[in-house]
């Protein structure tokens, strides 16, 4: 039985502002999804909160080391957005334990909303659900639109519905997300403003990105008080790249098998039902041979990565191998009556594969910064909600 993972780089600690707070899986360009939240609440459910605590990282910065903190800041990012927003979530939670977590989200949103339009984002709309499947938030860049699920703010068989009987820690993550889910929109107006600089028309914004055209509109008309500099436009591009551009595969992928993640997680659960897990194993399979080695082939070849786009070749690497092992143990077990250690094999393989691509997921560039602005928020309200 296997017990290590094959070679993913392993980051050192002190990258990650907050244990805990941050929550990390998978997201998506285009119709931005993030299914971290959705990902995370199925681990939960189906794993126990130690095994969620081991992926709850949120990422400190950029993709391979980049100097995120040493752009001048945007949006979301500012201390002064940051501090409003923590000051109305912890005011929230004390004076409101009757509130419930759809008027608790709004309030949070509203104020957000609030902050965005001041930095000349566009209106960011919100669509709020109290029940069903899915992640707690997710940003829909085609749409401009946060879709909150309050339901998945608590891992608690029965769901609570008012702010008083979530854990503080629960609070401290539904606040993080809210405010992850809308810094992708100060991102994509990065994004949008960059490639405008570029002398990209409207147009060719919209086939780029597929980001909703109002919204593109709407950055086109706005004055800002000073263009991006380049820092900014580097952190764009980089952001870019990986969300829309011309290494989007990974992001695609999870984007188009929203239930991966989650599907790898319960595989690797003891006592898992391999071929539960079949579904999943085939898409990484065919996703490897069609996209993902031709891909790291590309990547080898060239000659002028930069160094967020050699980062991300080793991690997809690392994916690979995790993929490469996971097939050969599946291949060995006879999936529909499996002896025990193969079966066990299959869910080590499982649940490295997952990590390698949480990881993955965790160092693009555009989640890094969302991960990082969380991880403030949360540790922030974390202390906040600590004082007696
Ligand atoms: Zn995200």
């Amino acid at each position: 039985m296997r017990q290590h993972r094959i070679d993913t780089p392993r980051e050192p600690d002190d990258r990650h502002l907050v244990r805990g707070a941050g929550r990390p899986v998978v997201a998506a360009p285009a119709g931005v999804w993030h299914p971290r939240a959705g990902s995370i609440t199925e681990l939960q459910r189906t794993a126990g909160n130690h095994v969620v605590g081991r992926l709850l990282l949120g990422g400190a910065q950029g993709a391979a080391g980049a100097p995120t903190v040493q752009r001048a800041p945007y949006g979301l990012e500012s201390p002064k957005s940051r501090g409003a927003y923590v000051a109305e979530a912890a005011r929230l939670r004390r004076a409101q334990p009757r509130m419930s977590l759809s008027a608790f989200a709004e309030a949070l949103l509203t104020l957000v909303a609030g902050e965005l339009k001041a930095a000349g984002v566009p209106p960011v709309r919100w669509t709020i659900k109290e029940s069903g499947s899915g992640p707690d938030g997710v940003f829909s860049s085609t749409d401009w639109r946060v879709l909150v699920n309050t339901s998945a703010f608590s891992a608690q068989k029965t769901p609570p519905k008012e702010i008083g009987l979530l854990t503080d820690p629960e609070v401290t993550a539904a606040a993080g997300t809210l405010y992850h889910e809308a810094r992708h929109a100060d991102q994509d107006v990065v994004i949008i403003r960059d490639l405008l600089a570029q002398k990209r028309t409207v147009d060719q914004v919209v086939a780029a990105t597929g980001i909703r055209r109002k919204t593109v509109q709407s950055v086109r008309s706005t004055t800002y008080a000073a263009p991006l500099d380049a820092d900014q436009r580097a952190h764009a591009a980089r952001m870019y790249d990986v969300m829309y551009g011309p290494n989007n595969q990974f992001l695609k992928l999870l984007m188009t098998h929203r239930k991966l993640f989650a599907g790898l997680g319960m595989l690797a659960e003891p006592g898992s039902r391999l071929p539960d897990g079949k579904r999943h194993v085939t898409t990484l399979a065919t996703w490897q041979s069609t996209t993902l080695t031709p891909t790291l082939a590309r990547l080898a070849a060239s000659k002028n990565l930069t160094a967020a786009q050699k980062d991300l070749h080793t991690r997809l690497r690392s994916v690979d191998a995790e993929i490469t092992a996971l097939l050969v143990v599946w291949k060995a077990a006879h999936v529909k009556k499996p002896a025990p250690t193969a079966a066990d094999d299959v869910r080590v393989a499982a649940g490295d594969t997952r990590d390698a691509l949480d990881e993955a997921y965790r160092s693009l560039e555009s989640e890094a910064d969302a991960f990082w602005v969380e991880g403030l928020v949360a540790a922030a309200l974390e202390q906040k909600l600590a004082k007696p």
